[in-house]
């Protein structure tokens, strides 16, 4: 099989095969890895129809992780979906209103930021002997709260890794924090920062930074790592369910094979839709790519328009893993749009950092067609939540209904019956307050750990083993510190003087 290799958006003459640029993560210009071409399917629809999560899994990333060996990539592939999932098919596809829902959040942290986190560390593992990285790999996190517990989960007990996760103390939710503070594993590190998320983020790319450190570090035998959601290691695992979901669609007799389906995606960072994208380009019959945004629309604003402009505030919605201004991974898309001029991508990202906006070619508006804009209120979010659950009994999370909202609003205004599967990106359990105060007002006098039981009783689902007994768990980490002081907590911990 051919290799692939991956470029930097903002410039081509640096090519390297995966394991490093799962290493690296992110490129030394700034910009993200892409791969030289989307491989293309060299299987019949109908082939794909009989394979398992792990076995599509497998299929598909092959296409991209060339330089692994097969019986490597297998062993990556089982040890992330496995029992750490409370469902053997993984992803389930669950046919509720006119929809098809697709569920990520099946598994430990019941976000679907585990799909790809749970099998990055292993492939950064691999990566990493691939390579002859004889090192010890920190992974150094900032979370606003999902991310983290995901990468925690994933990296836990991983040999020859750390993972330190830096959250704002005062800034993420009571659930959340006790996910992170309970999380087990000897080598776990949480870390609350008196600050906000940003301060956060500034301490750890300060950290990325700094030379000397790191020096000091590499003379130690560690090196850092990140596990955030631009490298590719995280994106490519996300192309597999958006195939899966179609053979899904098949295998139920929604579909015929070879027909179209749209698809609906709550998006922020853009990589869970930018992998949608993906498949589509590589031959899944994709009608068309419904990108939904909160009230933080940039991207509504510049799927119509073509211009991307950040100068906005940035308002804190129901649903907060959308919550971003700027969307990093659509700098891939624009790769995909302009046929690869790298100057052209360089401009604008120049232009982003400098002024805040940048505005696309007409050229590549056109390449924006199979796209959909749309954004959803937080009062039409919360009507959603009510109205879906009033139709058909079916609880969904804040992000979900925003991503139907969207469709909604898109079926409205196009008359498009085409059948549709909307991603569902996080369990209702993890947002208990906003959902139930969707339900009924009075939800509202409870405590979040109060709500996770009503919730419970009210949709008949179990409470998940993620958050069961959640705030009666034994605490095993304590340490707060100074935005300041972030650096030495890393020194201390990997025990490395400053
Ligand atoms: C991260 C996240 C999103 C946004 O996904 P992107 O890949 O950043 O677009 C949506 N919903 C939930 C629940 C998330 O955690």
């Amino acid at each position: 099989m051919n290799n692939i290799f991956y470029q930097s958006t903002r410039e081509s003459s640096t090519k390297v095969l995966s394991s490093e640029a799962i290493v690296r993560g992110i490129c030394e210009d700034g910009g993200l890895f892409v791969p030289n071409l989307l491989p293309k399917l060299d299987k019949k629809l109908d082939e794909l129809k009989s394979m398992n999560y792990r076995e599509l899994a497998f299929y598909i990333m092959s296409k991209f992780f060339t330089d692994f060996k097969e019986d490597e990539l297998k062993e990556c592939i089982n040890k992330a979906y496995d029992d750490k999932f409370d469902t053997t098919v993984i992803a389930p596809l669950v046919k509720k209103t006119d929809v098809n829902f697709l569920e990520l959040f099946h598994g430990p942290t019941i976000a679907f930021k585990d799909m790809a986190l749970s099998i990055l560390p292993h492939l950064l593992k691999t990566a990493a002997k691939n390579l002859n990285i004889d090192k010890e790999i920190v992974i150094l996190t900032a979370t606003s709260g999902d991310t983290g517990k995901a990468a925690l989960e994933g990296f836990a007990n991983v040999e020859g890794v750390k993972i330190i996760v830096f959250f704002p103390q005062d800034g993420v939710s009571e659930i959340q924090r006790m996910q992170m503070l309970t999380q087990e594993g000897e080598n776990t590190y949480v870390v609350g920062v008196k600050g906000n998320f940003d301060d956060c983020q500034t301490g750890v790319k300060n950290i990325f930074n700094d030379r000397e450190f790191n020096k000091r570090l590499d003379d130690n035998n560690i090196v850092f790592s990140s596990a955030n959601s631009i490298n590719i290691g995280r994106l490519v695992p996300q192309i597999v369910y958006y195939f899966y979901s179609y053979i899904g669609m098949c295998n139920s007799g929604e579909i015929n094979t070879g027909d179209k389906i749209n698809v609906v995606v709550p998006t922020g960072n853009f990589g869970n839709i930018l992998a949608a994208f993906y498949a589509k380009t590589m031959g899944l019959p994709i009608n068309k790519l419904i990108c939904a945004s909160n009230e933080n629309n940039v991207l509504y604003d510049f799927i119509n328009t073509g211009v991307y402009d950040k100068r906005r505030e940035l308002k804190l919605t129901i649903s907060p893993s959308m919550d971003i201004l700027v969307s990093s991974n659509l700098e891939r898309l624009l790769v995909s749009l302009n046929d690869g001029n790298r100057e052209e991508i360089k401009n604008l990202m120049d232009s982003l950092n400098n002024k805040g906006i940048y505005e696309i070619s007409d050229k590549m508006r056109k390449g924006l067609e199979s796209f959909y804009g749309g954004y959803s209120t937080e009062k039409e979010t919360y009507n959603t939540i009510k109205e879906v659950f009033e139709t058909d009994k079916y609880l969904i999370d804040t992000h979900t209904a925003v991503a139907y909202s969207v469709y909604e609003k898109y079926k409205k205004e196009t008359q498009d019956n085409t059948k549709t599967v909307v991603i569902s990106t996080a369990s209702p359990f993890k947002f208990t307050r906003s959902v139930m105060q969707a339900i009924d007002e009075r939800y509202d006098e409870f405590t979040d750990f109060e709500l996770i039981d009503k919730m419970s009783k009210l949709s008949g689902i179990k409470v998940p083993v993620a958050i069961k007994d959640i705030n009666k768990r034994k605490i095993r980490h304590s340490r707060i510190c100074e935005i300041t002081d972030m650096k030495s907590v890393v020194a201390d911990i990997v025990k490395v003087e400053v």
